[in-house]
């Protein structure tokens, strides 16, 4: 009787602390999204903790340290003036100075780049590492512009981004949009005003420079690790299973060389145009050359592979049957639809290597169904994992080989596999992966913020 008590108790705090959110952040559908998913999956642990109740935890840890959004004005090629606007978002320093990364893509607000924050302060609690939770980026749309379009508008943005950031401060890296050339811009013009080498100031960098070996990778091979965790405990294998990739940037080109190399046959993957389909399985060598070299779009691949069909549109690469979906995109690119047609086509397991690929729905259906869901915020931070490696090289002076870290990754993939399903058990919410890494996530900061006093 009493611990029904405790729950009701939880429960209607946490529905009080999320109305006044959605008073407070009535527009900004994707930020209540997120929050709404880590609040709900809190329940347990605000009942048997009634401390973080008491100390307002929630309400602190919703609202963002600071939240920095500013002009950068740029010429282009023909010499006009374009302004776009920046955003910064520090959203939790309890146990690391802020780390996140910058997002470049129209659809960029202050909801889009507050969620993402308010993610990465899970995800990289998660991790493991001393890492606060942190975003940014741009509304500026990469898509079309020349390198030197691409220079001076990251010139501009890092001159003022450079005023809230530092090696101890706050260390920005690439999301979509932001590769190792943005990084390699920003990072010139950053040392150009602090006229100091800070190497650790940003991650993703060069491996020439002061970046990580394995970073690039990090992301995907983390995501296939997580996936490999969550079917080697059920007696499943990734080798001879077939997958389905959504996206073809960073993430996806990873992902779908570490689910090669583990025996899988990749299927599917797709950009913001459309999708590919083929069935003896992608050349990845060939998505890589039209991606990371020519940046052309994905429908070119059937050019030179006859047996490959594309599809325009993206949401009906969640139609081709497959044991293993990996969403490598973006926000909500499975919906409750998507998430049934999956089900209905025997998916086994899901790992989301974008950041909150799956609508609440979505998450729903796999949850109902028994999938082995992997939640995007321990899915898909090894790539933050290993930019705390990059930083940790950096403050040492030093750099790792290629094995060195992708054994660190490993471990850490294994380590935030370990650590949510044994919080989701501690919740008695076994096999809820939403849940476990929500809870193991937050009850690390949660408690540096109360022994930190009232921050
Ligand atoms: N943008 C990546 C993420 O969503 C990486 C961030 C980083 O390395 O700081 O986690």
């Amino acid at each position: 009787v009493e611990k029904v008590t405790e729950l009701e108790v939880a429960r209607e705090y946490v529905n009080q602390v999320y109305e006044t959110v959605k008073q407070r952040n009535s527009h900004e559908t994707e930020f209540l999204q997120a929050v709404k998913e880590v609040f709900d999956s809190l329940v347990p642990v605000l009942a048997k903790n009634p401390i973080y109740i008491k100390e307002a935890i929630l309400e602190r840890i919703v609202e963002p340290e600071r939240l920095i959004s500013f002009r950068v004005p740029w010429v282009d090629d023909q010499g006009n003036v374009k302004v776009n606007r920046g955003y910064r978002v520090q959203f939790n320093s309890a146990i690391g100075p802020y780390k996140g990364g910058l997002r470049f893509h129209p659809s960029v607000n202050a909801s889009i780049i507050k969620f993402l924050g308010f993610e990465q302060i899970f995800k990289n609690s998660l991790t493991g590492q001393p890492i606060g939770g942190g975003k940014g980026g741009s509304d500026f749309d990469p898509k079309g512009k020349s390198d030197a379009e691409i220079m001076r508008f990251t010139q501009s943005f890092m001159t003022e981004l450079s005023n809230y950031i530092g090696p101890d401060k706050d260390v920005p890296a690439g999301d979509i949009g932001v590769g190792a050339k943005e990084i390699g811009y920003m990072f010139g013009q950053y040392k150009r005003l602090r006229g100091a080498y800070e190497a650790g100031v940003l991650t993703g960098k060069g491996v020439g420079y002061g970046g990580s070996l394995a970073r690039k990778e990090a992301t995907g091979y983390g995501t296939v690790y997580f996936v490999d965790e969550m079917l080697k405990d059920q007696d499943l294998s990734l080798n001879g299973s077939t997958v389905v990739v959504s996206g073809s940037g960073n993430v996806s080109i990873y992902a779908m060389e570490k689910a090669m190399e583990l025996g899988a046959k990749v299927v599917a993957c797709s950009d913001s145009g459309g999708y590919v389909y083929d069935k003896n399985g992608i050349d990845l060598d060939s998505v890589k050359r039209l991606k990371e070299v020519e940046k052309k779009r994905i429908s070119e691949y059937v050019k030179d592979h006859p047996g490959a069909l594309y599809f325009e549109g993206c949401s009906g690469i969640w139609s081709i049957p497959c044991d293993v979906a990996l969403p490598c995109a973006t926000q909500n690119e499975i919906d409750e639809m998507a998430a049934k047609v999956l089900v209905s086509n025997g998916v086994k397991a899901v790992g989301e290597g974008a950041n909150m690929p799956s609508t609440l729905e979505a998450i729903d259906v796999f949850l109902d169904n028994k999938v082995l869901f992997g939640p995007a915020k321990a899915a898909n931070a090894g790539g933050v994992a290993v930019s705390a490696l990059e930083m940790a090289q950096n403050s040492a002076r030093l750099s790792w080989t290629f094995e060195e870290v992708d054994n660190k990754l490993k471990v850490i993939m294994k380590n935030i596999y370990r650590d949510s399903v044994a919080a989701a058990e501690e919740c008695e919410m076994p096999g809820n992966l939403v849940v476990g890494a929500n809870a193991a996530g937050f009850i690390k900061v949660a408690d540096a913020m109360i022994t930190q006093g009232v921050i």
